[in-house]
């Protein structure tokens, strides 16, 4: 076991099983935040310049179509606050698209609903197959994998990307953004991009067939939509200054509310990332999440630290939240406690298409160097 230890600069520790400090106590995250995000992140006028002449191009290029661009909307603080912007700041024609996976909150229901009236926006809602979702999620949680978030985050990606190319609509507006998603340890959980690994782990635990479920897979996204289809993401945060705070002030004069912790706006991942993944793997997603505020300046260490002792769950929502969680999957209490208890899992006991990636990634980056 290794002994304990806590980055001097933000709060990442040992609980990520790769982490690594330098002599003084600075984490591998940290590094990672300045040598390859930082140049990429411009919260400045380089990024507003740069901003525009995309907006610019967008606008260009879009003249004849209703929308100019398409926002996948949660109802969290990110994607609303891209739509503000979208509208607000950038006067684009949008269309907000949201994949409901059938866990949002009543809060998140609200949000969507408000923010889209407030900033007279139409609402395009795509109803993801419930008993197919169900089955993947159970099918993941049976697994014993960190990431559960899977089917619903590919179910988002995959159906946006779908409603952009059905609508020909060539960009999508991504509220994913460096300030406050910078920081996250690849061992805490595999991607929810790869089809392969969606289907794999379905394969082998699911009960039904998926049919109409939305998925993508890597060469639809690395080259049939990008290069086919001609779609482009934009990830608009990350050209300007993006402070999570000051974003939730003025979401609150559109009648948004927020719902308690980053991505609690489904009910799944609030129960996913307050309890499965902490009880099961010691894997608290906050202390990633506040180490991207201290990185990108929006809090301080000992604020983060602070905020990190608070507790996530009360006992009678926990029991709320569990029990509900457990209904809506069919899955037993006794079936759930025996998961916990079951070894832990890694990404590598499934399909997946991990070393495709990395010879993709080898390749890119060999042509970068002559670029
Ligand atoms: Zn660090």
């Amino acid at each position: 076991m290794k002994q304990y230890q806590i980055c001097t600069r933000c709060i990442m520790d040992t609980s990520d099983p790769e982490i690594t400090f330098d002599e003084n106590g600075v984490c591998n995250h940290c590094h990672n935040f300045d040598v390859n995000i930082k140049p990429t992140w411009r919260p400045d006028e380089t990024g507003k310049e740069m901003l525009e002449k995309i907006v610019e191009k967008i606008k260009r290029e879009s003249q004849k179509n209703e929308y100019e661009a398409i926002i996948g909307l949660s109802g969290g603080v990110d994607s609303s606050y891209l739509a503000y912007v979208a509208v607000k700041q950038l006067g684009l024609r949008v269309l907000p698209v949201h994949i409901d996976g059938g866990w949002n909150s009543e809060i998140a229901v609200r949000n969507i609903e408000n923010v889209c009236k407030s900033l007279g926006l139409d609402l395009h809602t795509y109803v993801v197959d419930w008993d197919e979702m169900n089955d993947l999620q159970a099918a993941f949680v049976r697994s014993g994998l960190a990431n559960l978030d899977v089917p619903q985050d590919h179910a988002f990606y995959a159906g946006v990307y779908k409603f952009a190319a059905d609508n020909n609509i060539r960009y999508v507006l991504s509220g994913s953004n460096w300030a406050t998603e910078g920081i996250l340890p690849p061992a805490w959980g595999y991607m929810a991009k790869d089809r392969r690994h969606l289907e794999g782990v379905h394969e082998r635990f699911g009960k039904m067939k998926l049919k109409t479920f939305p998925r993508i897979s890597m060469l639809e996204r690395k080259l049939y939509y990008p290069y086919i289809k001609g779609i482009k993401v934009v990830t608009v945060l990350d050209y300007m200054p993006y402070n999570k705070q000051d974003a939730m002030k003025v979401l609150e004069t559109l009648g948004w509310r927020y719902y308690g912790g980053k991505h609690f706006e489904s009910r799944f991942t609030k129960f996913f990332q307050a309890y499965y993944l902490p009880t099961k793997f010691g894997y608290d997603k906050r202390r990633a999440h506040l180490s991207s505020l201290v990185v990108s300046g929006q809090m301080t260490r000992e604020q983060a630290l602070a905020e990190m002792e608070t507790e996530q769950y009360q006992p009678d929502e926990l029991r709320e939240d569990r029990e509900y969680v457990l209904r809506k999957l069919d899955m037993s209490e006794e079936e759930f406690e025996a998961i916990l208890k079951a070894p832990n899992r890694t990404f590598r006991d499934y399909p997946s298409s991990h070393e495709y990636l990395e010879v993709f990634r080898k390749i890119r980056s060999f042509f970068r160097k002559f670029m």
